[in-house]
């Protein structure tokens, strides 16, 4: 196997988070050599010093310890040509993706996005990922070197193993010119985080929470509580279908804390959890192929002849939604 380097960017205590560790362990079970690049204002917490790498390479600094296009691509720059690695491997954070394109170029390789697993073919690397919105999954190898590979987070057990200090060598970038200054963080919801992408159910509300019910009024409020308190007692993530985001989005004063983001399907998101339980969505192909990866569905609706009946879901609850997520939430206080 040919050399491989991990590229990963510290928090901001130094550690690694999750999908660094993700990476981390996809490099190690490829079996070639393995150098480590870690780039952050320090990098003493990544404590992963046992885990097998060869080297282990660091651009530290205040400079680096905000994500920002200039810095972030002078530094994994300089760890992709002190290395010498032919592959590079690097979670898919919305840091990485931004900048390590940029350094495909200029090292004259080639980049790959969202690669959901990193093997061998014929003992040449491959990598595999879905295409055409999750419907078809391609294997693939590439001539060109340096060969970046972005992996898609969730998709493999991280590493684990006893803390162990770095032998750190450091390695020395300047600092190119900076226009970005990052202030801080705003959440993007009004309310609380809903989107929790380590939770091990995903919870979707569909359109009908916002629809007249059987007494003929619109529960809009009682939705909204009982949704909100359910996410509270069970901390899962919040997903919507695309009748009700759109909702939302046009100002109604229904589900305020449900946004595009939280969208699932064709046109949203594909998460990946465990467990999901839809509830009030109609589970329309466009909508279920958003449930590609989660492992277990089970969904709540009125409609017998729903999408979740027609083989969708593993279980159907043929019942009213809002008085299901009544009884769980008595149930979980
Ligand atoms: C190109 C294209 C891309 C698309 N992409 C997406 C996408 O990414 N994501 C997506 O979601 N959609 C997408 N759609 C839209 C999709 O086809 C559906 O229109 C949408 O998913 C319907 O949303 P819904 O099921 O929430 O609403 P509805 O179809 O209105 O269904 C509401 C459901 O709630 C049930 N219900 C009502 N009250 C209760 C109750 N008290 N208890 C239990 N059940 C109840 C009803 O029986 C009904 O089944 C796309 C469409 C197109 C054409």
């Amino acid at each position: 196997m040919e050399s491989i380097l991990v590229l990963a960017h510290t928090e901001a205590d130094g550690s690694l988070a999750k999908p660094a560790l993700e990476a981390l362990a996809t490099a190690l079970a490829l079996g070639g050599p393995v150098t480590v690049g870690l780039v952050g204002a320090a990098v003493d917490a990544a404590a992963i010093g046992g885990c097998g790498a060869g080297r282990f390479l660091a651009v530290t600094g205040e400079a680096f310890a905000q994500p920002r296009y200039s810095t972030d691509a002078a530094a994994a720059e300089a760890l992709c040509r002190a290395s010498g690695a032919a592959i590079v491997i690097a979670p898919q954070t919305s840091r990485w993706a931004r900048a390590l394109s940029g350094v495909a170029l200029r090292l004259g390789g080639r980049v790959d996005t969202h690669a959901t697993a990193v093997g061998a073919q014929n003992g040449v690397p491959a990598v595999t990922r879905w295409f055409y919105r999750q419907r078809m999954e391609g294997t693939l190898t590439r001539s060109q070197r340096p060969w970046i590979v972005l992996l898609d987070a969730g998709v493999v057990e991280p590493w684990r193993g006893a803390p162990a200090p770095l032998d750190v060598e450091t390695i020395a970038v300047a600092v190119p010119p900076t226009r970005t200054t990052v202030l801080g963080v705003e959440a993007t919801q009004a309310g609380g985080q809903t989107i929790r992408p380590d939770a091990k159910l995903l919870f979707v509300a569909g359109a009908g929470w916002t629809k007249k019910q059987g007494d003929g009024a619109v529960h809009g409020v009682e939705a909204e509580a009982l949704i909100l308190g359910f996410l509270g007692a069970s901390q899962a993530s919040l997903g919507g279908s695309k009748s009700l985001v759109d909702l939302s989005g046009e100002g109604q004063p229904v589900l305020g804390f449900m946004t595009h983001l939280n969208q699932i399907g064709q046109t949203g998101s594909t998460p990946r959890h465990p467990k999901g339980l839809s509830t009030c969505c109609h589970g329309e192909e466009p909508h279920a192929v958003g449930w590609r990866f989660i492992a277990e569905r089970r969904a709540i609706n009125l409609d017998p002849n729903c999408g979740w009946a027609r083989g969708k879901a593993d279980v159907l609850y043929l019942a009213d939604a809002f008085a299901v997520v009544r009884e769980l939430n008595r149930l979980l206080a």
